[in-house]
């Protein structure tokens, strides 16, 4: 028995890739596993990284290896799948993810795994909960990286309109990781202060407007990133690593991470993107928020988005 943190991660590409880069520069673990359907790529991106050790401040195992690696991993991070096309809704991806999931999560539960999975492929909220079916673990041992990364966008948004560090910035996007999230702004405080008492003593300088526009940059940040260079990878490479070490070091992390709600919101079975207790057992519990009755909606309509997309597949 010991106390080596191993975590073993399925798809190298960008996505993937960003996640392993990051986890080695910030040192989160002591072994890391690279699987890919093509397994060059996993052999090459593992030389890539151990090659870069030497510049490290870490002992990293880093090798590429197969599904049986994964029977003494704390976590499985999955970020295999087919990447998001210009112009592509993520809910249209669902449908080629869900086939790729079943060749992933069968072999990782056939391992005698006993981990957390973490899952960062799109539809995000979906791929979490096919694979919270397809592996019958308990829901806290299945994780999705949710609206985490969406939520950093925002505090890093807010940070710069109101003039503030970012890290002192306490609001949260919810919901679907797509169109129908949504910014619950009667829950969002700068440093303890509501964000909308701050509009009101400061009406001359600050409007609901423009805190609207930050939403909306939010919800289309993918899109214009992936215009811009094809994909997106560094920011969710570096949530999924914050997620990760929430785990591993049992950090009890107030993350918006994708979760089952079970009665919470009024809501019962949908993975769903809400501010979270993370730690060792993975979704510790849920913070439920007392939102109003327009956030409530707006969330509602979220979970029906999802649970409606999730039938559609008639998983059996
Ligand atoms: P990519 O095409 O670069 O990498 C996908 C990898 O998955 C490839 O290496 C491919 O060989 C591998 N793969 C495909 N099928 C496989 C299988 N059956 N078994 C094992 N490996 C398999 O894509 P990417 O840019 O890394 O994106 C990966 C996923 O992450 C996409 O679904 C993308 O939409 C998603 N994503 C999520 C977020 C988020 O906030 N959750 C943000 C950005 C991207």
């Amino acid at each position: 028995m010991t106390n080596s943190k191993k975590v073993v991660l399925v798809g190298a590409g960008m996505v993937g890739m960003s996640f392993a880069y990051s986890a080695l520069n910030q040192n989160i673990c002591d072994e890391l596993v690279i699987i890919d359907i093509d397994k060059e790529r996993a052999k090459g991106e593992a030389m890539d990284l151990n090659h870069g050790l030497a510049f490290s401040h870490s002992n990293m195992r880093i090798y590429a290896g197969d599904y049986p690696d994964c029977e003494d991993a704390d976590i499985v991070v999955i970020a295999a799948g087919v990447n998001q096309k210009e112009g592509e809704s993520r809910l249209r991806l669902l449908t080629r993810n869900a086939e790729v999931f079943r060749s992933i999560v069968e072999p990782v539960t056939k391992s005698g795994f006993k981990g957390i999975f973490l899952v960062a492929t799109n539809p995000v909220d979906i791929m979490t909960r096919i694979t919270h079916h397809l592996s019958g673990f308990p829901a806290s041992r299945v994780i999705g990286t949710g609206t985490t990364l969406d939520t950093a966008r925002l505090r890093y948004l807010l940070g710069e309109y109101f003039h503030i560090d970012p890290k002192n910035v306490h609001a949260y996007v919810m919901g679907e990781h797509g169109d129908s999230e949504f910014t619950p702004w009667s829950q969002a405080l700068l440093a303890t202060k509501p964000v909308l008492n701050v509009l009101s003593t400061n009406a001359e300088r600050f409007n609901m407007e423009d805190l609207e526009r930050i939403s909306d940059e939010v919800r289309c940040a993918a899109e214009k990133i992936i215009r811009a260079k094809r994909a997106t990878y560094y920011g969710i490479g570096m949530a999924m690593s914050r997620i990760v070490r929430a785990i591993l070091s049992d950090a009890q992390s107030v993350l918006t991470v994708c979760s089952r709600l079970s009665g919470e919101y009024g809501r019962y079975g949908t993975f769903v993107g809400t501010p979270s207790i993370v730690g060792r057992n993975g979704v510790e519990r849920t913070v439920e928020l007392s939102l109003t009755e327009e956030e409530m909606e707006s969330l509602h309509k979220s979970c029906d988005i999802l649970d409606e997309n999730f039938k559609s597949l008639n998983l059996v």
